[in-house]
C-alpha cells in the first residue's frame, strides 16, 4: 500500500498540460498564462503628476515656507487627457491635475494645499524635493522588463496590467476536460423515482463541482451498471477526454469490476490502495498520455481522495506551478480521536480565537456521511501513528478555500 506521496510520486509526472489556446483577456480569469510576456512600453507611459497641484523647478522654491512664501508667474496649465503642455519657463509655474502629463522643464510638483494663487500668480509656502509627487515614466514597468512569467495565473491584477499595456489577448494552458464516470447497480439519477435500495449518484455532482473548482470542464457519463461489458464500453466513452475519473467498484467486493476493466481496456496499471482514511482502495493508471483513477464510491472516500491527490494533478494539468495546497498548522478547538494506522484527513470548520486559527473536527467523520463535508474548511492531516490528540495542540492542515468568511466585518 502506497502513502499519498507515493502516490503522488507515481501520478504527477502523468498530469501534464494539454495544450495551448489564445483567449481574450477578460475570458482567461483563473487561467495561466503558457508564456511569460513582456512589457510593450513604459508604465506609466508617461511622466505625470500624483497630485493637484503645480509644477515647478525645485531649485526656484527652495526654502518656501509659510512665513518665506515664494511667488511665482503662472503660465498655462497641464490637465488630464489634454493638450501637451508647453514647457515650463523659467521662475514660473503651471497648473497641473493628477494624472496630467509634466511639462518639459519642471521636476517636482507642488500640492494645491500648499498654495495660494491670484492674478496669474501662485504664491508657494512649501519647498518640494525633485522629484516630489511626480510619477516617473517606466518606474512601475520598463519597457521589455518581464511582466508576467510563464505559469501566473490571470486574475484581476494580471488582467488589469494586460489591459494597461494594450495586450487585448494572451496564450494559456487549455483547460483539461475530465470525464466522470460513476458505477453501481444501484445508481439513480437525480430525477429517477426512488426505490427502495437505490441512492441518488451524489459523486458525480460533488466530484464535477471540484473538477470546476479546480477550473477544468466536468463531462459527466451516464452510470453504469456494475457490469463488465458496460463498464468497458463506458470506460472507452470516458478515454475521449483528457482525464478520466470512475467512481465506485474498486474495492474485493463480488460486484467490484472496475480494476479488471481498467486492464481489459489496456489502461496501464500504477497502484492501487493508498494508505489513508478516508480513501484506500484507489486505482491510478495510464492510458497512452491519460491519467485515469478510479476512486473509491463512498461520497467522502471519494471527495477526500480528490482533494489529496486528483485536485493537485489537475491544477498541473492547467500549467498552475504551485499545483500543491500550502500546509498550515492550526490549534485543535477539542479533543479528538482517530484510529491509527493511516494518514486520516478530517473535515473541520475553522474559526478564530483572538485572531489565532482554531479548527474543529466534524462529528460524523464516516466515509459514508454526507454531512462531513457540509460548510468544511479544512482537512486536518492527523497522523498514522497517533490515535488521539487534545484541545490546544497544533495539527497539520490543508485549508480547502482561501478565505472562510466571517459574519462580522474584520474592521469592527
Ligand atoms: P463501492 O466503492 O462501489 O463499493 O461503493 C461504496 C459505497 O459508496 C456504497 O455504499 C455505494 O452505494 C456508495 N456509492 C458508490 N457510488 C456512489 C455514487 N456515485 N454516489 C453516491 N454513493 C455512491
Ligand atoms: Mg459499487
Amino acid at each position: 500500500m502506497k502513502s499519498i506521496q507515493e502516490a503522488l510520486d507515481l501520478m504527477m509526472p502523468v498530469f501534464v498540460p494539454v495544450g495551448t489556446e489564445r483567449l481574450a483577456i477578460g475570458d482567461a480569469f483563473g487561467r495561466h498564462l503558457a508564456s511569460d510576456i513582456a512589457a510593450r512600453f513604459d508604465l506609466p507611459p508617461f511622466t505625470s503628476s500624483s497630485m493637484d497641484g503645480y509644477a515647478v523647478r525645485a531649485s526656484e522654491i527652495e526654502g518656501a515656507s509659510k512665513e518665506t512664501s515664494k511667488t511665482l508667474t503662472l503660465i498655462g496649465e497641464s490637465r488630464t487627457g489634454g493638450p501637451l503642455p508647453s514647457p515650463l519657463v523659467k521662475a514660473t509655474a503651471m497648473r497641473i491635475f493628477t494624472g496630467a502629463v509634466m511639462p518639459d522643464g519642471a521636476d517636482a510638483i507642488v500640492i494645491q494645499e500648499d498654495t495660494n494663487a491670484v492674478e496669474g500668480r501662485v504664491e508657494i509656502r512649501a519647498a518640494s524635493k525633485p522629484g516630489a509627487w511626480v510619477r516617473r515614466r517606466g518606474s512601475d514597468l520598463a519597457h521589455h522588463q518581464t511582466m508576467l512569467a510563464r505559469g501566473n495565473r490571470i486574475g484581476a491584477g494580471e488582467i488589469g496590467i494586460l489591459a494597461a499595456q494594450g495586450i487585448s489577448s494572451i496564450t494559456v494552458y487549455r483547460k483539461p476536460r475530465v470525464a466522470i464516470l460513476s458505477t453501481g447497480d444501484e445508481l439513480r439519477d437525480i430525477d429517477e423515482p426512488s426505490v427502495l435500495g437505490s441512492i441518488v449518484n451524489s459523486n458525480a455532482y460533488a466530484l464535477a463541482a471540484m473538477v470546476r473548482e479546480c477550473g477544468c470542464e466536468p463531462i459527466v457519463l451516464p452510470n453504469v451498471p456494475d457490469d463488465m461489458n458496460a463498464t468497458l464500453d463506458a470506460l472507452r466513452a470516458g478515454l475521449k477526454c483528457d482525464v478520466l475519473l470512475t467512481v465506485g467498484g474498486v474495492s474485493v467486493g463480488d460486484y467490484d469490476f472496475v480494476k479488471d476493466a481498467f486492464d481489459k481496456v489496456g489502461i496501464e496499471a500504477g497502484f492501487w490502495k493508498v494508505r489513508m482514511k478516508p480513501g484506500k482502495p484507489l486505482v491510478f493508471g495510464r492510458f497512452g498520455a491519460i491519467p485515469v483513477l478510479g476512486l473509491p464510491g463512498n461520497p467522502m472516500s471519494a471527495m477526500v481522495t480528490f482533494e489529496a491527490l486528483v485536485r493537485s494533478g489537475l491544477h498541473a494539468m492547467l500549467g498552475d506551478p504551485k499545483p500543491y495546497r500550502l500546509r498550515h498548522s492550526i490549534s485543535l478547538a477539542v479533543d479528538h480521536h482517530h484510529v491509527a494506522g493511516r494518514l486520516e484527513l478530517a473535515r473541520a470548520r475553522l474559526s478564530t480565537i483572538d485572531t489565532r486559527w482554531v479548527a474543529t473536527p466534524l462529528r460524523l467523520q464516516d466515509s459514508g456521511s454526507l454531512t462531513s463535508w457540509v460548510d468544511v474548511d479544512a482537512l486536518l492531516l492527523l497522523a498514522e501513528e497517533r490515535a488521539s490528540y487534545s484541545a490546544g495542540e497544533m495539527v497539520d492542515a490543508l485549508l480547502l478555500r482561501d478565505d472562510t468568511g466571517s459574519a462580522t466585518s474584520p474592521f469592527s
